[in-house]
Protein backbone atom coordinates (compact mmCIF):
# COMPACT_ATOMS: atom_id res chain seq x y z
CA UNK A 1 0.00 0.00 0.00
CA UNK A 2 2.71 2.59 0.89
CA UNK A 3 6.29 2.89 -0.36
CA UNK A 4 9.00 5.13 1.25
CA UNK A 5 11.79 5.19 -1.06
CA UNK A 6 15.29 6.51 -0.42
CA UNK A 7 13.48 9.43 1.93
CA UNK A 8 15.79 12.48 2.82
CA UNK A 9 14.62 15.27 4.23
CA UNK A 10 16.79 18.50 5.30
CA UNK A 11 15.67 21.72 7.11
CA UNK A 12 17.84 24.66 6.00
CA UNK A 13 17.81 27.25 8.71
CA UNK A 14 20.51 30.21 8.18
CA UNK A 15 24.09 28.93 9.87
CA UNK A 16 23.37 25.09 9.15
CA UNK A 17 21.39 22.79 7.65
CA UNK A 18 19.88 19.69 9.38
CA UNK A 19 19.31 16.27 8.05
CA UNK A 20 16.22 15.01 9.33
CA UNK A 21 15.40 11.78 7.69
CA UNK A 22 18.43 10.01 6.35
CA UNK A 23 17.72 6.98 3.54
CA UNK A 24 14.48 6.15 5.11
CA UNK A 25 13.36 3.42 2.94
CA UNK A 26 9.73 1.79 4.16
CA UNK A 27 7.00 -0.12 3.03
CA UNK A 28 3.55 -0.62 4.67
CA UNK A 29 0.80 -3.89 3.92
CA UNK A 30 -2.98 -3.45 4.29
CA UNK A 31 -3.83 -4.25 7.85
CA UNK A 32 -0.55 -3.82 9.51
CA UNK A 33 -0.11 -1.97 12.36
CA UNK A 34 2.93 -0.36 13.16
CA UNK A 35 4.83 1.23 15.78
CA UNK A 36 7.24 3.90 15.74
CA UNK A 37 9.59 4.71 18.20
CA UNK A 38 12.71 6.66 19.05
CA UNK A 39 13.92 9.68 21.10
CA UNK A 40 12.98 13.04 20.88
CA UNK A 41 14.44 14.78 17.87
CA UNK A 42 15.05 11.53 16.24
CA UNK A 43 12.75 12.58 13.35
CA UNK A 44 9.17 10.36 14.02
CA UNK A 45 7.07 13.70 13.39
CA UNK A 46 8.93 14.29 10.36
CA UNK A 47 7.95 10.47 9.24
CA UNK A 48 4.80 10.81 10.25
CA UNK A 49 4.09 13.77 8.57
CA UNK A 50 5.68 12.52 5.19
CA UNK A 51 3.44 9.10 5.79
CA UNK A 52 0.34 11.27 6.17
CA UNK A 53 0.98 13.52 2.97
CA UNK A 54 1.06 16.69 5.27
CA UNK A 55 5.13 17.17 4.71
CA UNK A 56 5.47 17.16 1.06
CA UNK A 57 8.81 18.38 0.58
CA UNK A 58 11.53 15.59 0.97
CA UNK A 59 14.00 13.75 -2.01
CA UNK A 60 13.02 10.42 -2.84
CA UNK A 61 9.90 9.06 -3.73
CA UNK A 62 6.47 8.21 -2.34
CA UNK A 63 4.47 5.95 -3.52
CA UNK A 64 0.60 5.27 -2.33
CA UNK A 65 -1.01 2.66 -4.22
CA UNK A 66 1.64 2.59 -6.63
CA UNK A 67 1.01 5.91 -7.16
CA UNK A 68 3.14 8.91 -7.33
CA UNK A 69 1.51 11.27 -4.82
CA UNK A 70 3.99 14.00 -4.91
CA UNK A 71 3.84 15.27 -8.19
CA UNK A 72 0.09 16.10 -7.46
CA UNK A 73 -1.58 19.46 -7.12
CA UNK A 74 -2.26 20.89 -3.52
CA UNK A 75 -5.73 20.58 -4.17
CA UNK A 76 -5.92 16.76 -4.72
CA UNK A 77 -3.59 15.86 -2.52
CA UNK A 78 -5.99 17.44 0.51
CA UNK A 79 -8.52 15.56 -1.01
CA UNK A 80 -6.63 12.20 -0.81
CA UNK A 81 -5.38 13.18 2.88
CA UNK A 82 -9.05 13.78 3.12
CA UNK A 83 -10.34 10.51 2.18
CA UNK A 84 -6.78 7.97 2.72
CA UNK A 85 -5.54 9.06 6.31
CA UNK A 86 -7.11 9.57 10.07
CA UNK A 87 -4.87 11.76 12.44
CA UNK A 88 -5.17 10.62 16.51
CA UNK A 89 -3.08 12.92 19.01
CA UNK A 90 -1.80 12.55 22.31
CA UNK A 91 -4.51 15.67 23.79
CA UNK A 92 -6.92 14.07 21.39
CA UNK A 93 -7.56 17.76 20.02
CA UNK A 94 -11.01 18.25 20.07
CA UNK A 95 -12.94 21.16 19.90
CA UNK A 96 -14.14 21.69 23.66
CA UNK A 97 -17.50 23.69 22.54
CA UNK A 98 -18.89 21.10 20.23
CA UNK A 99 -21.13 17.98 20.98
CA UNK A 100 -19.26 14.70 20.76
CA UNK A 101 -21.51 14.15 17.63
CA UNK A 102 -20.47 17.41 16.21
CA UNK A 103 -16.79 17.09 16.82
CA UNK A 104 -17.08 13.37 14.52
CA UNK A 105 -18.96 14.87 11.78
CA UNK A 106 -16.29 17.66 11.72
CA UNK A 107 -14.10 15.68 8.43
CA UNK A 108 -17.41 15.27 6.69
CA UNK A 109 -18.72 18.63 6.56
CA UNK A 110 -17.75 19.49 2.69
CA UNK A 111 -18.32 16.29 1.52
CA UNK A 112 -21.69 17.42 0.18
CA UNK A 113 -23.65 14.37 2.15
CA UNK A 114 -26.98 14.56 3.57
CA UNK A 115 -28.20 15.12 6.72
CA UNK A 116 -29.33 11.56 7.13
CA UNK A 117 -26.10 10.01 5.65
CA UNK A 118 -24.05 12.01 8.13
CA UNK A 119 -26.15 11.29 10.81
CA UNK A 120 -25.71 7.92 9.91
CA UNK A 121 -21.93 7.68 9.44
CA UNK A 122 -21.40 9.74 12.51
CA UNK A 123 -23.81 6.81 15.06
CA UNK A 124 -21.69 4.50 13.20
CA UNK A 125 -18.51 5.29 14.46
CA UNK A 126 -19.66 6.08 17.64
CA UNK A 127 -21.09 2.64 18.17
CA UNK A 128 -17.83 1.04 16.84
CA UNK A 129 -15.80 3.01 19.45
CA UNK A 130 -18.74 2.50 22.13
CA UNK A 131 -19.96 5.79 22.43
CA UNK A 132 -23.15 5.73 21.09
CA UNK A 133 -24.85 7.09 23.90
CA UNK A 134 -22.26 10.13 24.39
CA UNK A 135 -23.31 12.11 21.24
CA UNK A 136 -24.86 14.84 22.70
CA UNK A 137 -22.34 15.43 25.44
CA UNK A 138 -19.12 18.05 25.21
CA UNK A 139 -15.70 16.56 25.87
CA UNK A 140 -15.63 17.73 29.21
CA UNK A 141 -18.00 15.90 30.50
CA UNK A 142 -15.73 11.97 29.45
CA UNK A 143 -12.50 11.16 30.82
CA UNK A 144 -9.75 10.79 29.02
CA UNK A 145 -9.88 7.18 27.44
CA UNK A 146 -13.66 7.84 25.81
CA UNK A 147 -11.77 11.74 24.49
CA UNK A 148 -9.51 9.83 22.31
CA UNK A 149 -11.92 7.76 21.36
CA UNK A 150 -13.88 10.41 19.88
CA UNK A 151 -10.95 11.11 18.43
CA UNK A 152 -10.53 7.40 17.09
CA UNK A 153 -13.96 8.01 15.66
CA UNK A 154 -13.77 11.29 14.03
CA UNK A 155 -10.56 9.98 12.26
CA UNK A 156 -12.69 7.57 10.93
CA UNK A 157 -15.10 8.88 9.65
CA UNK A 158 -14.56 8.95 5.97
CA UNK A 159 -12.86 5.71 6.29
CA UNK A 160 -9.45 5.84 5.64
CA UNK A 161 -6.83 3.59 4.34
CA UNK A 162 -4.92 4.43 7.32
CA UNK A 163 -4.52 6.25 10.48
CA UNK A 164 -1.34 7.62 12.00
CA UNK A 165 -1.67 8.45 15.90
CA UNK A 166 0.50 10.39 17.34
CA UNK A 167 1.92 8.97 21.26
CA UNK A 168 -2.14 8.22 21.25
CA UNK A 169 -1.88 6.69 25.14
CA UNK A 170 0.23 9.29 26.24
CA UNK A 171 -2.15 11.06 28.69
CA UNK A 172 -3.85 8.24 30.18
CA UNK A 173 -3.20 5.83 32.76
CA UNK A 174 -1.78 2.54 32.00
CA UNK A 175 -5.44 0.86 32.35
CA UNK A 176 -6.91 3.07 30.11
CA UNK A 177 -3.68 3.19 27.59
CA UNK A 178 -4.97 -0.94 27.36
CA UNK A 179 -8.64 -0.39 25.94
CA UNK A 180 -7.48 2.04 23.62
CA UNK A 181 -4.88 -0.23 22.50
CA UNK A 182 -7.37 -3.27 22.64
CA UNK A 183 -10.00 -0.47 20.32
CA UNK A 184 -7.12 0.05 17.86
CA UNK A 185 -6.09 -3.74 17.62
CA UNK A 186 -9.98 -4.70 16.87
CA UNK A 187 -9.73 -1.78 14.62
CA UNK A 188 -6.83 -3.43 12.92
CA UNK A 189 -8.18 -7.12 13.27
CA UNK A 190 -11.69 -6.82 11.76
CA UNK A 191 -11.65 -4.01 9.70
CA UNK A 192 -8.37 -4.28 8.02
CA UNK A 193 -7.36 -0.72 8.97
CA UNK A 194 -3.59 -0.02 9.22
CA UNK A 195 -1.93 1.89 11.58
CA UNK A 196 0.97 3.63 12.49
CA UNK A 197 1.64 4.81 15.90
CA UNK A 198 4.46 6.90 17.12
CA UNK A 199 5.01 5.67 20.98
CA UNK A 200 7.55 6.04 23.67
CA UNK A 201 5.55 3.58 25.86
CA UNK A 202 7.02 -0.27 25.44
CA UNK A 203 3.81 -1.66 26.37
CA UNK A 204 2.17 -0.66 23.26
CA UNK A 205 4.69 -2.71 21.48
CA UNK A 206 2.61 -6.12 22.02
CA UNK A 207 -0.49 -4.93 20.11
CA UNK A 208 1.45 -4.28 17.09
CA UNK A 209 2.50 -6.65 14.05
CA UNK A 210 5.84 -4.78 13.63
CA UNK A 211 7.83 -2.18 15.05
CA UNK A 212 9.99 0.34 13.34
CA UNK A 213 12.88 2.21 15.48
CA UNK A 214 14.53 5.44 14.56
CA UNK A 215 17.89 7.20 15.65
CA UNK A 216 19.15 10.67 14.14
CA UNK A 217 16.97 10.79 11.30
CA UNK A 218 17.36 6.63 10.34
CA UNK A 219 15.75 3.75 10.42
CA UNK A 220 17.78 1.35 12.53
CA UNK A 221 15.80 -1.57 13.38
CA UNK A 222 12.41 -2.44 11.66
CA UNK A 223 10.88 -6.00 13.08
CA UNK A 224 8.29 -8.03 12.56
CA UNK A 225 6.41 -8.16 16.50
CA UNK A 226 3.30 -10.72 15.57
CA UNK A 227 2.60 -11.69 12.47
CA UNK A 228 -0.45 -9.56 11.12
P1 LIG B 1 10.56 13.76 16.86
O1 LIG B 1 9.15 13.73 16.41
O2 LIG B 1 11.20 12.39 16.85
O3 LIG B 1 10.74 14.45 18.17
P2 LIG B 1 10.92 15.70 14.75
O4 LIG B 1 10.59 15.06 13.45
O5 LIG B 1 9.92 16.57 15.39
O6 LIG B 1 11.41 14.57 15.77
O7 LIG B 1 12.25 16.53 14.59
C1 LIG B 1 13.44 16.02 14.00
C2 LIG B 1 14.48 17.11 13.96
O8 LIG B 1 14.05 18.11 13.04
C3 LIG B 1 14.64 17.80 15.30
O9 LIG B 1 16.01 18.15 15.44
C4 LIG B 1 13.77 19.04 15.16
O10 LIG B 1 14.24 20.08 15.98
C5 LIG B 1 13.94 19.38 13.68
N1 LIG B 1 12.76 20.03 13.11
C6 LIG B 1 11.49 19.57 13.11
N2 LIG B 1 10.67 20.41 12.47
C7 LIG B 1 11.43 21.42 12.03
C8 LIG B 1 11.17 22.62 11.30
N3 LIG B 1 9.95 22.92 10.86
N4 LIG B 1 12.22 23.45 11.03
C9 LIG B 1 13.46 23.14 11.45
N5 LIG B 1 13.79 22.04 12.15
C10 LIG B 1 12.78 21.18 12.44
P1 LIG C 1 6.92 16.22 19.15
O1 LIG C 1 6.40 16.55 20.50
O2 LIG C 1 5.97 15.42 18.31
O3 LIG C 1 8.29 15.63 19.15
P2 LIG C 1 8.18 18.68 18.44
O4 LIG C 1 8.15 19.33 19.76
O5 LIG C 1 9.44 18.02 17.94
O6 LIG C 1 6.99 17.60 18.36
O7 LIG C 1 7.73 19.68 17.31
C1 LIG C 1 6.51 20.39 17.39
C2 LIG C 1 6.37 21.22 16.12
O8 LIG C 1 7.44 22.16 16.01
C3 LIG C 1 6.44 20.36 14.85
O9 LIG C 1 5.49 20.85 13.92
C4 LIG C 1 7.84 20.56 14.30
O10 LIG C 1 7.87 20.44 12.89
C5 LIG C 1 8.17 21.96 14.79
N1 LIG C 1 9.60 22.09 15.11
C6 LIG C 1 10.33 21.25 15.87
N2 LIG C 1 11.61 21.64 15.94
C7 LIG C 1 11.68 22.78 15.21
C8 LIG C 1 12.74 23.67 14.89
N3 LIG C 1 14.00 23.48 15.33
N4 LIG C 1 12.46 24.74 14.13
C9 LIG C 1 11.22 24.95 13.68
N5 LIG C 1 10.18 24.13 13.93
C10 LIG C 1 10.41 23.07 14.69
Amino acid sequence: MIELKQINKYYRNDEEVLHVLKDINLSADAGEMIAIMGPSGSGKSTLINTLGFIDTKFEGEYLFEGENLITTTDDRLSKIRNQTVGFVFQNFSLIENYTVYENVELPLLYNGYSFHQTKEKVMAVLAKVGLADKAEKHPRQLSGGQQQRVAIARALINQPKFIIADEPTGALDTHTSNDIMELFKELNRQDQVTIFLVTHDPEVVPYCTRLVQIRDGAIIEDRTVIEA
